[in-house]
């Protein structure tokens, strides 16, 4: 069995469900911090168990470059290598060759693509982008997929379309052969590694196992499909259709905040999610406001992730209770407030807005590290809130009681 998918709790379209994956048991919906190679930027592993992150994201092509994957696979996958207990998710590496590498040559077997880094050549296919994110280990990988671009003639966003629906079923046939070489079944499993216990493992299943020991009764990684189409309604359908008959165990909706407006990215959510089956967990990739993720979660979204509360951190941007901060600004210089007062979190509890100015002013390391503890904490507290009013029914006071200030960007 890959993974276990228990709906709790339904309000509306929204839901709350657990999430069982080999390394831990995920209360959904759930924000997924972005730790792009191994690392959430300028927060340690200790510090995301103490926030609550359940499940954190790495990124399969930077991972793929830097340090590779076989030297991640011989320190015991991931979670041994950068020493978390928790779940990950690997993405297949496809949105970030298209969005990042230079040269890249696109063809029906896969893509050619030059690195960021050096200049080397590579080739990821579904083929060789399975093999990594096997040799990586996460709990949760993703199919190979094309990420079309926006705008795209109808045409276009049909033929990348077909193309991902094809590439979903060579990334299952590779991973239905290959699955067995995950680092926990090759390497004796992560526990060699002495990953530290779990600090707030209160709200966790006592069924799941110490940290670094995959659960026996999830033992194996999960791939997830990906929905595709464009903007265009129809072949989002028609992929979802397609992928569905491929069969996975979890369904993604890719292809999103590419440059879109937004209300369209809502508008392509919401149909698409019409075609997705109750039963298993939907998954929007890189969305998006603290506004937005409450938004989906009540369209029935069960897990998302995005860059915004970590790289906006460390430019300086707050997200609060009260609306968003600059905490550049002069005005906050001899501020003795707390950044958010009705934050909970270590940075809000301790330090006033007049020190994190100066920090940010004076360009020490500290003001990216206690901004992105802030704002992850932030996040994962509107996402705690809204398993809250969920498993109470009462999906229509979401926005209110977890958005009750001004609208993110209002001064
Ligand atoms: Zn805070």
């Amino acid at each position: 069995m890959p993974i276990a998918f228990h709906v709790d709790a339904v309000a509306g379209k929204a839901r709350t469900a657990r999430l069982l994956t080999p390394h831990a048991e995920i209360e959904t919906p759930v924000f997924m911090p972005v730790g792009t190679l191994a690392s959430v930027k300028g927060v340690p592993q200790d510090t995301l168990e103490e926030l609550g992150a359940q499940i954190i994201l790495g990124n399969t092509y930077h991972l793929y470059l830097r340090p590779g994957v076989e030297t991640v696979h011989r320190m015991g996958g991931l979670h041994g290598f950068m020493s978390w207990p928790r779940a990950i998710l690997t993405d297949s590496g496809g949105f970030q060759v298209f969005s990042l590498s230079e040269l890249r040559k696109i063809n029906e077997d896969g893509v050619t693509f030059r690195s960021h880094l050096d200049g080397s050549s590579h080739l990821f296919s579904p083929e060789s982008a399975m093999q990594a994110q096997i040799g990586l280990g996460a709990d949760i990988i993703m199919a190979f997929d094309e990420c079309t671009e926006y705008p795209a003639d109808t045409a276009r966003a049909r033929a990348s379309m077909e193309m991902t629906a094809r590439w979903a079923a060579r990334s299952l046939k590779y991973f239905e052969d290959h699955k067995h070489e995950v680092p926990w079944l090759t390497h004796g499993g992560t526990a060699a590694l002495d990953c530290p216990p779990e600090q707030s493992s209160a709200t966790l299943s006592e069924t799941v196992p110490p940290p670094g020991k995959p659960n026996p009764a999830i033992p194996a990684q999960s791939l997830f499909g990906i929905i595709q189409g464009g903007m265009d309604r129809d072949l989002r359908k028609e992929s979802a259709e397609r992928t569905l008959e491929i069969g996975f165990p979890g369904y993604a909706i890719g292809g999103l905040s590419v440059g879109e407006p937004r209300e369209l990215t809502r508008e392509i959510v919401e149909s698409t999610l019409e075609y997705l089956p109750t039963d298993k967990p939907r998954y929007l990739m890189g969305v998006g406001t603290p506004e937005e993720i409450v938004e989906y979660a009540n369209l029935g979204v069960d897990m998302m992730d995005c860059v915004l509360p970590t790289r906006a951190a460390r430019h300086g941007l707050l997200f609060t209770s009260e609306g968003k901060i600059s905490i550049k600004q002069a005005r906050y210089a001899q501020d003795k407030g707390p950044l958010d007062p009705n934050c909970p979190c270590r940075v809000c509890r301790r330090y006033s807005r007049a020190y994190l100015r100066h920090l940010y002013a004076s360009n020490e390391v500290l003001a990216q590290v206690l901004n992105t503890i802030h704002n992850l904490s932030f996040y994962l507290d509107t996402m705690r809130r809204v398993r809250h009013s969920i498993s109470l029914g009462e999906e229509s006071r979401f926005l209110s009681s977890v958005w009750s200030g001004p609208k993110p960007g209002t001064p």
